[in-house]
């Protein structure tokens, strides 16, 4: 299957993805912006000619604009110079270079942008970002009529809810009613996220980035995570990892007759990251520490190495038909101590935050 990946438009990376690009069918990028619209912390974001110049390589891949923050300030839903400054830029990439579409996660935003009734609209795909959590052909089918309205270009894909990866009954029925309904429409599953199972933190986790990136409070998500969030959570029991629904490289062909794409996360991790990842999911395998390719959990790595090669050949049948109802079954910690080690504390060479 291919990947739908970040592009930072870094010339090793952008080389990297160009080497790659049978294996590649979408990007997805921030948009440099007073604002940040995205659903992560800013994070140096890339002026639009470094975009356009980057995406220039990639012409055969189609790109998307994240503008899936959860929320904006509110104020800004009527103020009409900053929404027709978000879509001046996304002109200008079409015009440039070539731009897909946007991914969005705010229907308020959608709408508010809709109302500019400017041309471009019509030109851009939006679609659902995976914190929409569409787990049901129903929920995808409210966003749908919404994107209808609006004045947008109908979605080519739609990015299932992680959760389903581990649902395989669910998964098939919401994807197939999907493609019945909207037979164009390709279906994505996010792999390598490694959050908590139908994690309790995440809703307010993303509100949180947003509030911050209003510019109203610090961000203070990471302490809070590890305070009393997903790092205490997975501190406590690291066995729990196995429950993340997270797929591995080695099982994704197990999903092929489900699903057309598969997303990569991580943007924020670098470059060297993003390309183990990105080589992982096409070679369809990992020698290393499973942790090192999680987004999320990424930071877990620190503390244990996981033999993913351990990991085969029964990890998939086991997280995709047990209960989850963990309390009563020992099978993930068990797992857990035949293959992670301990590590001991060291600290990582600077290159290795690039
Ligand atoms: S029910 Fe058992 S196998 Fe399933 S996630 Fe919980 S501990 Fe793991």
């Amino acid at each position: 299957m291919k990947l739908s990946v970040p592009f930072i438009p870094n010339e090793e990376y952008t080389t990297f993805l160009k080497n790659e690009i049978q294996n590649i069918e979408s990007v997805y990028f921030s948009l440099d912006s007073d604002q940040v619209l995205d659903s992560r912390m800013r994070c140096n974001p890339a002026t639009l000619q470094e975009l356009s110049k980057g995406l220039h390589h990639l012409k055969s891949v189609k790109a998307y604009g994240l503008l899936n923050t959860r929320f904006i300030h509110p104020g800004l839903y009527h103020d009409t110079s900053f929404l027709n400054q978000i879509l001046d830029k996304l002109e200008y990439l079409v015009a440039h270079s070539h731009l897909t579409g946007i991914v969005f996660s705010d229907a308020y935003f959608l709408n508010a942008l809709s109302g500019t009734k400017r041309d471009i609209l019509a030109c851009l795909e939006a679609v659902p970002g995976i914190n929409c959590m569409i787990d049901s052909s129903q929920k995808a089918m409210a966003m749908f009529e919404i994107i209808e309205q609006s004045g947008f270009k109908f979605p080519g894909k739609i990015v299932l809810d992680r959760s389903l990866n581990r649902d395989i009954r669910q998964l098939e029925k919401t994807g197939n009613d999907i493609r019945k309904k909207f037979p164009p429409i390709r279906i994505e599953l996010l792999a390598n996220e490694g959050c908590i199972y139908h994690c309790p933190f995440k809703f307010v986790h993303d509100a949180q980035i947003s509030f911050s990136n209003t510019g109203s409070v610090a961000n203070k998500t990471f302490q809070t995570n590890h305070a009393i969030g997903c790092h205490v959570y997975f501190f406590n029991t690291p066995e729990k990892f196995f429950k993340s629904p997270f797929i591995r490289p080695e099982d994704i062909d197990a999903y092929a007759a489900i699903a057309d794409t598969i997303k990569l996360c991580g943007r924020t991790l670098g470059i060297n990251f993003l390309c183990r990842c990105i080589c992982a999911y096409i070679q369809k395998s990992f020698e290393g520490n499973l942790l090192e390719l999680m987004d999320a959990t990424h930071w877990l790595s620190d503390h244990y190495h996981i033999k993913n090669k351990k990991l085969d050949p029964g990890f998939f049948n086991m997280v995709t038909n047990c209960t989850k109802a963990c309390k009563e079954c020992s099978i993930c910690r068990n797992l857990f101590l035949e293959t992670a080690i301990n590590k001991p504390f060291t600290l990582k060479p600077y290159k290795d935050f690039l």
